[in-house]
């Protein structure tokens, strides 16, 4: 059962990194190897907590071998208490931007693309770990919902 739960782990970082979305959208491997490893590991572990939920003794296992990893492997706790459907949102809207978008759009455009919601995930996640990249990375698929018209006020 350690066996399997590290395994999921593993398994984790493969999806929130190289598993296409229905985009064909992946973390792109040069904004993910830069990403710091607190970033990494929440979401490995949080794959690897979605797996366990559904089978109580994988949950043992899992629960217990955390309580002996760093800190990094811990953060995941903080975001259980959003559903998938949320988080695979922030990973997609997040993580996966569109390449081209190198510069932020400004403050309040983040805000109008970004669901509030999802908007304030984010936030909460990455808040504690400030980087100039991440701030950088705000490109979405969100872009679909706003005009094509708006979309070269803000970026053209
Ligand atoms: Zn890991």
């Amino acid at each position: 059962m350690l066996r399997a739960v590290v395994l999921m782990h593993e398994i984790g970082h493969w999806i929130s990194h190289c598993v296409p979305d229905e985009r064909g959208e992946t973390w792109r491997t040069a904004h993910f190897l830069v990403e710091t490893n607190v970033v990494k590991e929440m979401w490995a572990q949080l794959f690897a907590h979605w797996v366990v939920e559904e089978e109580r003794d994988l949950k043992l296992v899992f629960e217990t071998l955390t309580r002996y990893q760093a800190e990094e492997y811990l953060k995941y706790q903080e975001v259980v208490q959003y559903d998938k459907t949320t988080m695979l949102y922030v990973l997609r809207y997040w993580h996966r931007c569109f390449s081209f978008l190198d510069n932020p759009p400004a403050k309040d455009v983040i805000e109008l693309l970004i669901p509030a919601e999802m908007l304030d995930v984010a936030r909460h996640l990455y808040s504690v770990y400030p980087q100039e990249r991440v701030l950088k990375r705000k490109v979405f698929e969100a872009l679909d919902f706003v005009p094509g018209h708006l979309i070269h006020q803000i970026f053209d």
